[in-house]
């Protein structure tokens, strides 16, 4: 009938509009990747090409120049590993392996790899445990490179005197963990967009970031069926919290 040739049109059109918003997405995307390798890689060259033009003789001042390629290095390798992590992430190819752990261990042992981190910055993690073990079938790799994300985070952009602190509860079938931190907050402009791919604040208040680590921590909660979401104010610190689906 009519109608339903319109309708077919309808529906046409619409597609077209989201295959044009996908490929704008995408183009996006790929600007952005070659925009933060290529800032790196000039900066590595502007100084090696200034290494070996030799105009620079004091050893100290080469050493700083050596130091900072190094670290521009580091960062384009850390960059690599978190594409390639939120590729195998986004294409399904990351299996879910689920054990019986207590969730207090495992915010426990993430805690402690990041303890030296918060101790040079002098930041007090705090994690008010609940007396009662708290059994639960999850990834525990997956589930402590979410926390990881969010504590790396808490780190990053809180100034000491701060501190982080992470509650955790079982509720029925869903396990909760909130991660909140002092620091500097995120203005409410941006809060509906941090969890996008490449996305940053404002990267002239951390260059080192690669805003890669959201978007991950949101794919591996959405691919166990769970939730995050954040509240943050501007200059008052941020809460992120997370659930997940456990047995
Ligand atoms: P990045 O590597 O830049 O930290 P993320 O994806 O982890 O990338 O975070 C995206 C942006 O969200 C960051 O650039 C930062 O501005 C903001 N952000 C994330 N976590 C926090 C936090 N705990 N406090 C304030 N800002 C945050």
């Amino acid at each position: 009938t009519d109608n339903n040739e319109i309708y077919g049109i309808a529906v046409a059109i619409e597609d077209l509009t989201e295959l044009k918003r996908l490929e704008t997405v995408r183009q996006e995307f790929f600007n952005n990747v070659s925009h933060e390798i290529r800032t790196p890689l000039a900066s590595i060259k502007a100084m090696s090409e200034t290494l070996t033009s030799d105009s620079i003789s004091n050893p100290a001042e080469q050493h700083d120049f050596l130091n900072r390629i190094t670290s521009e290095v580091d960062h384009l390798t850390e960059l690599i590993e978190e594409f390639r992590m939120l590729s195998n992430v986004e294409s399904g190819s990351l299996p879910v392996t689920t054990r019986e752990v207590t969730l207090q261990n495992l915010v426990a042992a993430t805690i402690n790899r990041l303890q030296a981190h918060a101790d040079t910055k002098n930041l007090q993690i705090i994690y008010a445990e609940e007396s009662e073990d708290l059994y639960v079938e999850i990834d525990p790799i997956r589930f402590q490179q979410i926390l990881t994300n969010l504590l790396e985070n808490a780190i990053k952009y809180t100034e000491p005197p701060g501190s982080v602190t992470i509650i955790t509860n079982v509720n029925g079938k869903t396990a909760n963990v909130s991660v909140t931190d002092t620091g500097i907050g995120i203005a409410s402009e941006h809060v509906t967009r941090i969890f996008e791919r490449l996305y940053k604040v404002d990267s002239s208040r951390n260059s080192s970031g690669s805003g890669l680590g959201l978007a991950i921590a949101k794919h591996l909660v959405h691919t166990q069926g769970g939730h995050i979401s954040v509240e943050s104010r501007l200059g008052h610190g941020s809460t992120f919290q997370f659930s997940l689906p456990v047995l």
